[in-house]
């Protein structure tokens, strides 16, 4: 059987989460075989159960790392794996994911294309350059309503924005998601960390 990649990126706030549950729930309803899976860094809400902003969620399992990834994955022949927030797996998921879409399922990976210092965030860009199908989402941008295409760090309450700088990759667990502290910005009013 044809295997198939399909992913959903873009920056924080523009609906991947939203998107990724409309094609979860749809494939239900077909009686698709479907696995879908969260990482457990994301704090954002419950273990279980995949969250969007708007506080919509479906049940997911969480894993911690790709190689517990990759055993769920092989315990059924899942026709339709599910993959949020891909970023936080890092580069291993790539293999991965390909062996599976080679074992023939079809993978929806979905997650950050971009980091908050406006930078190519792998593994999304790769899974980006060869998928069978791609949607790149935009957010609204905060300033000016714009489309967004990156997502920024704003101040921590108690905390100066320079001490709560982390570097590009290291995206703190306690600040994923949070309304309060990245917000969504178009071109003109991106303002990278220095
Ligand atoms: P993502 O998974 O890309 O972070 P979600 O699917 O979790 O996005 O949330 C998308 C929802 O967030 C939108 O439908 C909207 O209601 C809400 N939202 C809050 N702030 C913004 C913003 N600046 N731009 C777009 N949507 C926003």
């Amino acid at each position: 059987p044809a295997g198939r990649l399909n992913v959903i990126a873009g920056p924080m706030f523009s609906g991947k989460s939203e998107e990724l549950m409309r094609r979860v729930r749809r494939a239900k309803i077909a009686g698709v075989n479907v696995l879908v899976l969260s990482h457990s860094l994301d704090t954002r809400s419950d273990l279980s159960a995949i969250t969007s902003h708007d506080g919509i969620n479906i049940p997911a399992i969480p894993v911690g790392d790709v190689e517990s990834l990759a055993e769920l994955a092989r315990v059924e022949d899942y026709e339709l794996v599910a993959i949020d927030e891909a970023q936080f797996f890092g580069p291993d998921l790539v293999p991965t994911v390909f062996d599976l879409v080679e074992r023939g399922a079809a993978v929806i990976v979905e997650g950050l294309c971009v980091t908050f210092d406006g930078g190519p965030f792998e593994p999304m860009p790769t899974f980006m350059a060869v998928a069978e199908d791609v949607l790149k989402l935009t957010a609204v941008c905060t300033i000016c309503g714009r489309d967004a295409v990156f997502h920024q760090r704003v101040g921590t309450p108690g905390l100066s924005v320079e001490a709560s700088e982390p570097s590009a990759t290291d995206i703190d667990a306690s600040h994923v998601g949070g309304l309060e502290s990245y917000v969504a910005r178009c071109r003109e009013h991106f303002a990278p960390p220095h």
